[in-house]
C-alpha cells in the first residue's frame, strides 16, 4: 500500500478522535489518536523507503568518470566535463 494512504488515514483518525476526545471528553479515543500517529509514522517511513530504493535504482544506470569521477548515465559515450571517452573496455573489444 502507499505510504501516502497511511498518512492521510493517520491525519484523519487522530484528527477526529482527537475531536471526540475535545467534545465527548471520551478519554478512550486516545487509543485512536495514538494509532494515527503511527500510521503517519509508519506513512512517512513507507514514502522515505520508497524514495531511498528509487534512488538505489536509478544508481545502477549511472556509470562515473574513469578520469575525474563525473557521474553519467550509461547511455553517454563521453564525459561531459572533461572529454574522456566512457565504456573504454567495450570500445577496445570491438575493435
Ligand atoms: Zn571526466
Amino acid at each position: 500500500m502507499n505510504g501516502f494512504v497511511y498518512v492521510v488515514l493517520g491525519v484523519l483518525v487522530s484528527f477526529f478522535s482527537n475531536r471526540v476526545m475535545q467534545a465527548a471528553d471520551a478519554q478512550g479515543m486516545r487509543f485512536f489518536y495514538y494509532v494515527g500517529m503511527i500510521l503517519i509514522a509508519v506513512g512517512v517511513m513507507k514514502i522515505v523507503y520508497n524514495y531511498i530504493k528509487k534512488e538505489d535504482e536509478s544508481e545502477k544506470n549511472v556509470i562515473s568518470c574513469p578520469s575525474c569521477g563525473v557521474r553519467h548515465y550509461e547511455s553517454s559515450n563521453y564525459c561531459h566535463m572533461c572529454g574522456t571517452k566512457l565504456k573504454k573496455n567495450y570500445l577496445n573489444n570491438n575493435s
